[in-house]
């Protein structure tokens, strides 16, 4: 990627900016600060304190010694985006961003939130700097997911419930956009995801790779060499895209990442406007968005990051669906074999490695990027357990 299409935010034919004339100002004039601000000295030694005294970087590099043994074939390693603050790699990306809206002078910051993880995050993050905090949450999510809008509240957010359309994540995110175009002097909109129109892709991936800027120092120390295949599981494909930054230019390296196969819009998707930029998306018949299921929250995202439709379409990565079968599988494997629970989104990346580790041979090196962990999900893995047997 050339610095000046990254400038524009074309990824090929993805990616760009297609929203109304007051919002591509708002968007135009965050894109001007990003550039301003994404090398200075100062803001990256910010960054980096944050990065290091609240967030706990750097995250190890964890090889899974019995789980490779038992599976005998590469050697798998983890990326442990489990042990950050807060429990998964969102809050890299929502600690770049927050520094980016203190630097402007933004007083009150504004994110939506799905099932309540990236508000969560963006929330906990507003307490530490004392900013105002707002999120908009589907109001169909407030409910499913109440214990997360208290965690909100006790964090000291505003939790807005859309009931607007089906009052899910999309209308969350128009309430979000709409409040930004009203409020645009005062408020930062923090998006959760490598999606969106021009600059958040971008910048949520310059954030995110932080997490392969380490993994590849540390598996140079620790292999002396790159690793052969990089797994990460995509929902919108943040942590994916911070897993593949710094190895998209190696190209011995394999570069995969995973979905769920009830909402496959990598495996599956025609390349189409929505949401204010271009991208594969989940088409019914009719032409209309399609919508998707996952058992793991995270990954139940209607859009996919434009980089990673490029990724797809120039075959520099691959992307694969796992069933939920394999997911849980994985799930409990890991936890077996380690002693970690990971997330249910990222259990998504281990069950492709379980099934791809045994058909390498033994001095390959599989890295999966373990984006969270599991406490989150245990009482719904536990339900679905018990519901099978
Ligand atoms: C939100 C989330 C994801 C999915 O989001 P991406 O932007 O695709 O990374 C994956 N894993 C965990 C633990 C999450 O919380």
């Amino acid at each position: 990627m050339t610095a000046a299409s990254e400038r524009e935010g074309y990824f090929g034919q993805f990616g760009g900016s297609f929203v109304p004339p007051e919002l591509q100002e708002v968007l135009d004039y965050l894109a001007e600060q990003f550039f301003r601000y994404k090398d200075d000295p100062e803001f990256v030694s910010e960054y980096r304190y944050y990065l290091r005294e609240y967030i706990g970087r750097e995250s190890p590099l964890t090889f899974a010694r019995r789980l490779t043994e038992m599976l005998g074939g590469a050697r798998v390693y983890l990326k442990r985006e489990d042990l950050n603050h807060t429990g998964s790699h969102k809050i890299n990306n929502v600690l770049g961003q927050i520094l980016l809206a203190k630097r402007r002078g933004a007083r009150r910051v504004i994110a939506e939130t799905g099932a309540g993880q990236h508000g969560v995050a963006t929330a906990t993050a507003c307490a530490m700097f004392g900013m105002e905090c707002v999120i908009y949450m589907g109001a169909e999510d407030t409910r499913r997911q109440a214990l997360n809008v208290f965690r909100m509240e006790l964090l000291g957010a505003r939790v807005v419930p859309v009931s607007k359309g089906q009052g899910r994540l999309k209308d969350a995110v128009d309430e979000a956009l709409a409040d930004l175009v009203a409020n645009y002097r005062n408020t930062f909109y923090l998006l959760g995801s490598a999606v969106g129109p021009h600059p958040y892709p971008t910048m949520v991936k310059h954030f995110q790779s932080i997490i392969s800027e380490e993994s590849k120092r540390q598996m140079l120390e620790k292999e002396g060499r790159l690793p052969d295949v990089v797994v990460a599981c995509v929902g919108g494909g943040s942590n994916a895209i911070g897993a593949f930054a710094h190895y998209l230019d190696e190209p011995t390296v394999r570069l995969i990442g995973v979905e769920p196969d009830q909402a496959a819009t990598l495996t599956q998707g025609v390349p189409a406007v929505l949401h204010g930029f271009r991208s594969l998306v989940l088409l019914d018949e009719h032409g209309n968005p399609r919508p998707t299921y996952s058992i793991a929250a995270g990954l139940d995202y209607p859009g996919i990051g434009p980089e990673h439709s490029y990724l797809k379409e120039s075959g520099r990565a691959e992307y694969h669906t796992v069933t939920n079968e394999e997911v849980l599988e994985a799930f409990q494997m890991l936890s077996r074999t380690k002693g970690i629970i990971p997330a249910l989104e990222s259990a998504h990346a281990v069950a492709y490695a379980l099934k791809l580790a045994p058909t390498l041979d033994r001095d390959k090196i599989i890295l999966v990027n373990l984006s969270g962990r599991g406490d989150k999900d245990v009482e719904q893995v536990f339900r679905m357990i018990r519901q099978a047997q």
